[in-house]
């Protein structure tokens, strides 16, 4: 039977026809691997999520954690899903073999998890966070740290979070104020308020080991000023055993719009509602070095947004899916050249219009997994680079291609779950029918990980100009030879080329206008215009690069493809010509709208 959450066989073609990631395996990292083992893993991840996760997405949303004062309690059906990815070793896929992992690559790991995320996103998150957290520790923490923490998370015993956002400071983490106070022993005492923090306080696993954000008194202000510590639900005893409780309280749950099935706390750290050692204060170890925690955050960051947008692309793949199929068997009104009210009425996917939903929910979807499977590849070439060449590369493409990666596909991929519900007519605006949670789900994906609007920022702001436009240029090159492929191919490919080519170099002189006017607070108004314009043409490049896989290929599968991309050059990518005539205007409508005005 047809998955309904996502299409195995667009996944082959992405990461083998496309990407060839079967030959990551000639790379010493990976010469363990075969796509024998890729295969495998997809297959697994598939049945597991099925299975674990898929059956309670509805009962998980139905029945949110709640806590009664004293315990917080979850559907017992999540534990079992997390329990079931730990025994089945999926949570250290990705990671060195040193650490027990299966040293699979990112691409293959991504697109295990977006099985997954399709199936249940807020089980996922449980699991994402996890690994994150792991995976920052892995990197950044000390060997005993690993051994503590996480060693035992990989296993599935502990869980992890990651505890930067509180009350006043959720884009600004300059803000925060929690602090942590040096300890004789090298530990140290945290006091503060997190909010928002995602699977934090239930009873699934022994013990969970938040990575917070606080400031050591004394430090430098701003977000110099910021370190980054290991704070465990339950302290560690000798040879690893739980101890004491610490002294983290859970204020209280917040209650969402979607992703219910996952805990969302305010925290109180060091209140005094237990006293580790017979004093108040959070118990937690520094990670790293001092002052440090915003760069180590950010290091990490970049996997975990390409986490959050294949999240995005996740949910709205699996509502196109089950949109695709609605409109197959719904029948709906008679054809618009037919003027016989006698003739029996045709699925609904018979009318343009809904076709027309079908394809934008397809360019998006299939659109936004291309660009994360590159991504996630750039972070496999990343690791094992063969030159210092090919490393910075890697690394200048993923610098300027994550804020679209996260910011894209929460975007759009929420737009096709809109579409999803628009096919589905009033059905599609009930709770029988499962796209409105998937609209709701996603509705959280342009909002955490960075806002949209703090994204546009950094794209424009930091990584656009970065090194003199170094990225930019590293761009330029890969489109660059996309173009040239497609011309050297003719036809469609040849004319999409073009149209590539042309809003490509307009996008470059638009950057360069922007900055030439020495005003870079007009330039930095329109950030969001100019990302999302950005964003349509990396997509039109991705589909550009699809197109030429599926040359030469027959089926209905490769004219799929062919439609979709066409769609996407006549009906998407003809939108940004105007967003570059106001971004190149240097227009200050926002600028000069007053607060009163409103
Ligand atoms: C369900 C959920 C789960 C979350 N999970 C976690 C978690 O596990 N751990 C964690 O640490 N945090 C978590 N967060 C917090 C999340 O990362 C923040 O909500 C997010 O960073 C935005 O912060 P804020 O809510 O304070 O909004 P604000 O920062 O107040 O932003 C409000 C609006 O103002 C805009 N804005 C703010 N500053 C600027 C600026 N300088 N320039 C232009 N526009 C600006 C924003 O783009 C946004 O549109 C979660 C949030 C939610 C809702």
């Amino acid at each position: 039977m047809r998955s309904m959450l996502i299409s195995r066989r667009d996944l082959d073609f992405l990461l083998y026809d496309w990407l060839l990631i079967e030959e990551l395996p000639k790379r010493e990292r990976f010469a363990e691997h075969s796509r024998e083992t890729f295969d495998a893993v997809l297959e697994l991840c598939e049945q597991l999520a099925t299975r674990f996760f898929a059956n309670h997405n509805k009962k998980s949303d139905a029945h949110e954690p709640t806590f009664d004062g004293k315990v917080v309690s979850v559907i017992p059906e999540v534990k079992q899903a997390l329990d079931a990815v730990a025994a089945a070793d999926v949570i250290a896929m990705a990671m060195d073999e040193g650490l027990g992992g299966a040293q699979l690559p990112v691409a293959v790991a991504q697109a295990a998890y977006a099985w997954f995320a399709a199936a249940n996103v807020s089980t996922a998150g449980y699991l994402m966070l996890t690994m994150a957290n792991a995976n920052l520790l892995a990197t950044f923490g000390t060997a005993e740290q690993i051994e503590t923490f996480v060693k035992p998370m990989l296993a599935g015993r502990f869980s992890g979070t990651m505890a930067l956002s509180e009350t006043q400071a959720g884009s600004s983490l300059a803000d925060i104020t929690t602090r942590a106070e040096p300890q004789p022993d090298g530990s140290y005492r945290l006091f503060g308020s997190k909010m928002w923090i995602s699977g934090a306080e239930h009873e699934m696993t022994e013990n969970i080991v938040n990575l917070v954000l606080a400031k050591i008194p004394g430090g430098p202000p701003g977000t110099k000023g910021i370190s980054l510590f290991s704070v465990p639900k339950y302290l560690i005893g000798d040879g690893g055993r739980i101890g004491p409780r610490n002294d983290i309280v859970l204020v209280g749950l917040n209650h969402k719009m979607g992703q219910r099935g996952i805990t969302n706390t305010v925290l109180n750290f060091g209140d005094g509602s237990f006293q580790p050692g017979g004093e108040p204060g959070a118990v937690g170890y520094l990670v790293g070095e001092a002052h440090r925690g915003l760069a180590y955050m950010f290091t990490m960051m970049n996997e975990a947004r390409l986490g959050v947008g294949m999240g995005a692309v996740a949910l709205g793949y699996t509502g196109y899916l089950k949109s695709l199929e609605y409109a197959r068997q719904r029948p709906q009104g008679r054809p618009a050249t037919s003027k016989d009210p006698a003739a029996a009425q045709i699925p609904i996917i018979e009318h343009a219009d809904v076709r027309r939903m079908l394809l934008a929910q397809k360019a998006y979807v299939e659109g936004g997994l291309g660009l994360l499977l590159y991504c996630a590849k750039l972070v496999d070439l990343q690791h094992s680079a063969e030159s210092d060449d090919e490393r910075d590369t890697a690394q200048m493409l993923l610098d300027i291609l994550t804020p679209v990666a996260k910011s894209w596909p929460s975007q759009w991929c929420l737009a096709a779950n809109d579409l999803a519900i628009q096919v589905h007519g009033g059905y599609g605006y009930s709770r029988e029918y499962d796209v409105e949670q998937h609209y709701r789900d996603n509705r959280l994906n342009p909002i955490h990980e960075g806002t949209h609007g703090i994204q546009s920022l950094d794209l424009l702001g930091r990584k656009v100009t970065h090194r003199d436009g170094a990225n930019l240029h590293a761009l330029d090159q890969v489109i660059v030879a996309t173009v040239a492929a497609a011309r050297r191919s003719g036809g469609e490919p040849a004319a999409d080329g073009d149209l590539l080519e042309s809003a490509w170099q307009r996008l470059v002189g638009v950057t360069a206008a922007m900055f030439a006017a020495g005003d870079i607070e007009s330039a930095m108004a329109n950030s969001a215009l100019y990302l999302e314009a950005f964003g349509h043409i990396v997509i039109a490049w991705i589909w550009l690069e699809q197109l030429l896989a599926a040359e030469g290929r027959a089926g209905d599968f490769y004219d799929g493809k062919r439609q979709a991309a066409r769609f996407f050059f006549r009906y998407e990518l003809p939108k940004v010509a105007p967003q570059l005539d106001l971004l190149e205007s240097l227009d200050r409508t926002t600028l000069e709208m007053r607060e009163s005005w409103f």
